[in-house]
């Protein structure tokens, strides 16, 4: 795996904004670590990888929407890895293929498409069975990535980081991300990952998750404080857009040079610019945010 970059840099941002709240703040640009399986992701499928081939198995079965990071980092995952993949994607199929999906098939990955009834039941035991009667043996993935291997890697972001962080930030979709900085960032860090979807079920998700990953061992403590989630910011909810921040990501791009995106990262900054100008952060401090890619 010599594409990837083993430890992402770590930029700060300059901006007087920030000198005049006190706020130092750095980016670890997990963005910049494979040119196609950025970010999270390649954090949330290594362990799980590592599972399938423990297992024998050699193909991955995993869900998403037609827009899905998931399914592109893990198709990109299975060719680099000499695994087989097939992609459940929610709803009907368009042609020609988005460049999402396209990229997806270029690197091998078998498309098949679920109706949104029956993809919302793709946990159900009797759709996978389904599942296996149409393609064979396969290790399963489920949609975004996460369970509680993707925690095992996603911890790794923030391991070994010299330097010292008061808050940690990120964006979260199905909070496997922020479950694995909780456990992985030192105790007295605040932990806040910045909602991308409407709704309030993620932090009893995250709690589920850590509890199953500490029963089956994979991590060593059975609760975590110094954490919650921000729902301030999600702009209506998964995908929803907005003048303001489409304002934001283009002045953000164009002036820190970092690329970000309406979906996940300029949800993030966004939240984050906002709540250093409302003095939230207490002043001085030093914020680490963790870019977690998403933009191809
Ligand atoms: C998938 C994704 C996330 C969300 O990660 P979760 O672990 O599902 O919370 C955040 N940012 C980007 C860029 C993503 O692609």
């Amino acid at each position: 795996m010599i594409d990837f970059l083993t430890y992402a840099p770590i930029q700060e941002l300059k901006d007087e904004m920030l000198e005049k709240h006190q706020v130092k703040l750095l980016v670890k640009r997990e963005d910049l670590i494979h040119s196609h399986i950025k970010g999270n992701k390649w954090y949330k499928l290594k362990y799980n990888i590592a599972q399938a081939k423990i297992e024998g198995l050699n193909c991955l079965l995993t869900f998403g929407g037609a827009f899905s990071n998931h399914i592109y980092a893990t198709a990109s995952a299975g060719k680099l890895c000499g695994l087989e993949t097939i992609g459940i994607i929610r709803g009907e199929p368009h042609l020609p293929l988005n460049p999402i999906l396209a990229h997806a098939q270029a690197c091998g990955m078998t498309l098949s498409y679920l109706d949104r009834a029956t993809y919302r039941q793709k946990s159900e035991s009797e759709v996978i069975q389904q599942l296996r009667a149409q393609f064979g043996d396969f290790y399963l993935i489920p949609e975004g990535g996460t369970n509680t291997l993707a925690i095992k890697g996603t911890k790794e972001i923030v391991e070994n980081i010299e330097e010292k962080y008061d808050y940690l930030c990120c964006a979260c979709g199905t909070g496997g991300t922020l479950a694995g900085l909780i456990v992985g960032a030192p105790e007295k860090v605040q932990k806040i990952g910045f909602s991308v979807l409407k709704g309030d079920f993620l932090e009893k998700e995250i709690e589920k998750r850590l509890h199953q990953a500490y029963e089956q061992g994979i991590i060593t403590q059975n609760s975590y404080l110094n954490w919650h989630i921000n729902h301030n910011y999600h702009f209506g909810g998964y995908a929803k857009t907005h003048l303001e921040l489409n304002n934001f990501i283009v002045n953000f791009s164009k002036k820190f040079d970092i690329p970000i995106e309406p979906i996940y990262t300029g949800k993030l900054f966004y939240g984050i610019f906002d709540l250093i100008k409302q003095g939230y952060f207490h002043a001085p401090s030093t914020i680490l945010v963790i870019h977690s890619g998403g933009v191809y």
